[in-house]
């Protein structure tokens, strides 16, 4: 049986939709366990300074539809060094909070591992990340939200792209994963996208012109993933402007759009699932693990696995786009 008396509970790096109805899951849940809840605010920044309030269930009502996180977010360079850390562990001592549970993306669940491992502390992290990088996880809280407004703006985008017979660049978020771009891509009905994990394997951008794209079609749509490796939309169509110069190119850069709003229905269910996920993996002793779901399943991946491996982007889904966009 656990020994969890009081947990904490942060969300840090890059916001998603769907931390908060993760923080009132398991805010719910461990109450519901009678464990106590203290809310850490501002990520491993909070913890260091001490910014630490108790959580009842009435702090987390009336958010489980609310983009970004209550309990805000921050990068801390202090917690990547072992005086920093020292300080976040005593304040946890000081604050008698026997276990963390920390939403975030790669560099939080990396803090995470470090900090579990340094101090023997036990850490359950969830997947909260608009990108879906993490490994061992179909998909990440705030992805399919984002995936939703990306195909929302590339509708809009699209009125104009073929009132103009206009070639649109559109670059979204990702990191240096194209999982948005592509699912975005196939959604949307753009014609291609150019995403990191297939630009070192091939030109992308000439494969699809020299494939006769626009063979029918007078205006075009294209996903670029932001990362230094496709060049981001900016760098592509510089390169078309020179190569290409028949086509009338634009670019539109989603940037911080895609990751506000209101969590879609899968994002809430997602997030509260891992949620209350957390706190039984607490309850049953487990340590240093992310929560992931897989088939949907929730699993438990060891941090050193779920930071370590690239996430594979699933190539049957490059050639859905390929064959849907003739
Ligand atoms: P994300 O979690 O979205 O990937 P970041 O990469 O910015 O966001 O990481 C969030 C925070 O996690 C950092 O500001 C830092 O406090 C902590 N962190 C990231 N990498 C490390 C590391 N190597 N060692 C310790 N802490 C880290």
């Amino acid at each position: 049986m656990s020994t969890v008396k009081c947990v904490g509970i942060l969300t840090s790096g890059g916001d998603a939709p769907g931390m908060n109805a993760a923080i009132r899951a398991v805010t719910r849940s461990a109450i519901y366990n009678g464990i106590q809840v203290k809310g850490i605010y501002r990520g491993y920044k909070g913890l260091i300074t001490g910014e630490i309030q108790e959580f009842k269930t009435q702090n987390v009502s009336n958010i489980i539809q609310r983009g970004g996180t209550i309990l805000k977010t921050a990068r801390c360079m202090e917690f990547k060094t072992p005086e920093g850390r020292k300080q976040a562990y005593d304040k946890l001592l000081e604050e008698n909070v026997d276990a963390l549970i920390v939403i975030g993306g790669d560099g939080t669940l990396t803090g995470a591992r470090i900090f579990a491992k340094e101090f023997n502390y036990p850490i359950v992290g969830l997947p909260g990340t608009i990108d879906n990088d993490l490994y061992g996880t179909d998909i990440t809280i705030g992805y399919d939200t984002a995936l939703n407004t990306i195909m929302e703006c590339v509708d809009k985008i699209r009125d104009t792209a073929t009132s103009h017979d206009r070639l649109f660049f559109i670059e979204v978020m990702g990191r240096d994963a194209g999982f948005l771009a592509l699912n975005g891509a196939i959604a949307s009905g753009a014609e291609a996208a150019i995403i990191p994990e297939t630009s070192l394997e091939k030109d992308q951008l000439a494969e699809m012109i020299e494939n006769g794209f626009r063979k029918s079609k007078n205006s075009s749509i294209v996903l670029v993933a932001e990362s230094e490796i496709t060049g981001g939309a900016i760098g592509i169509a510089e390169r078309t402007k020179k190569e290409y110069p028949q086509f009338d190119v634009r670019v539109t850069i989603l940037g911080h759009l895609q990751r506000g709003g209101s969590p879609s229905a899968q994002d809430r269910i997602l997030a509260t699932r891992m949620g209350v996920a957390a706190i039984d993996a607490l309850l049953d002793d487990q340590r240093n693990v992310m929560i992931g779901i897989q088939n949907d399943q929730i699993i438990y991946v060891p941090f050193a696995k779920a930071i370590k491996n690239d996430k594979p982007i699933n190539r049957e889904l490059l050639n859905t786009l390929r064959v849907s966009s003739i």
